[in-house]
């Protein structure tokens, strides 16, 4: 079994075609869903009184929810806003209401979990939520520039208490204050992560373990019309594959790494979390096979 931990939201989305308010979103709720594509995958999430029971329904089909905590009070609100092109993001607010203060807990039948992801969210929280596993086989965390300019030295912690790190680019370039994406991985490295995954948006992803660099393409695509979500989804798939083969083989890290793209891809395909619960796993088996044909030479 995977255990995700991290933020479920309320998004508000303002994309060049359409502005979405309040939809479904968050971290841990993307990068969740995509797993369960792989293995049966529990949430360990926040939510307010607020949260509509649509939204709910809609992570049960895909999700053990036993994990998720409804308190008094709002759920985490997140508004950002793209540019024309699609490929900038800024936030206009992060409004973090119930995920303030929350003290997660930890299910007693997710404690034997061997795959746990530290979704996007409080550093310190995570890393307080890690301990929590009796037998951990590969964790791994992602942040945010939020919680990079307001909590740097605990994400510098939470990189010592996992595996691997996935972060994009230009998160990685702020953390770690280097330009390089070699050299951002390996202060990620000497940090206490032993593997780094780079993400690139539309450019796909570059992987470091040890001296290995595994450089993959992004699933190509002509239509783009909500990237919200991607890395997440990316990061989902990834550890939802490892789980689902209970291994942590370099040639599995791999592959892993490539469905990270191709469920990435399918989420920026439509708005909101909508590319990904309209998903089949024929369409998964189906991109992985043109993605195979793309990049062989
Ligand atoms: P991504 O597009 O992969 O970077 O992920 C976007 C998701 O991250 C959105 O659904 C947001 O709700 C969530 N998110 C944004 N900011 C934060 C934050 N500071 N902490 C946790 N989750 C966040």
């Amino acid at each position: 079994m995977l255990t995700v931990f991290g933020s479920t939201a309320l998004d508000t989305i303002r994309t060049p075609k359409k502005i979405l308010r309040n939809v479904l979103g968050g971290a841990a709720t993307f990068a969740a869903i995509s797993a369960s594509n792989f293995v049966k995958t529990g949430l360990i999430a926040v939510v307010g009184s607020d949260f509509p029971k649509q939204y709910h329904q809609t992570m049960a089909k895909f999700l053990d929810l036993q994990g998720l905590a409804i308190k008094d009070g709002k759920t985490f609100r997140y508004d950002g806003s793209y540019d024309n092109t699609l490929s900038m993001r800024s936030t206009l607010k992060t409004e973090l209401n119930v995920l303030a203060d929350f003290k997660p807990k930890v299910p007693e039948n997710y404690k034997k979990s061997q795959f746990v992801y530290l979704a996007n969210n409080d550093p310190e929280q995570n890393i307080s939520l890690i301990k929590e596993f009796d037998s951990v086989k590969f964790s791994m965390c992602d942040t945010i520039d939020f919680w990079i300019s307001t909590k740097r030295n605990s994400v510098i912690k939470m990189i010592k208490a996992v595996d691997a790190v996935v972060i994009n680019d230009e998160e990685a370039k702020i953390l770690t204050k280097e330009f390089n994406l070699i050299k951002c991985a390996k202060k990620m490295m000497e940090w206490g992560a032993k593997y780094v995954i780079i993400k690139k948006g539309e450019h796909g992803s570059l992987m470091f373990y040890d001296d290995v660099i595994f450089p993959t393409a992004g699933f190509s695509l002509e239509d783009v019309v909500d990237p919200t979500g991607a890395g997440d989804s990316f990061a989902g798939a990834m550890i939802g594959y490892l789980a689902s083969k209970n291994s942590t083989r370099l040639s599995e890290i791999k592959k892993a790494v490539v469905y990270g793209n191709v469920l990435g891809s399918f989420a920026v395909e439509k708005y909101g979390i909508d590319g990904l619960v309209s998903l089949k796993k024929t369409d998964i088996k189906k991109r992985i096979k043109t993605y195979e044909k793309m990049i062989r030479f």
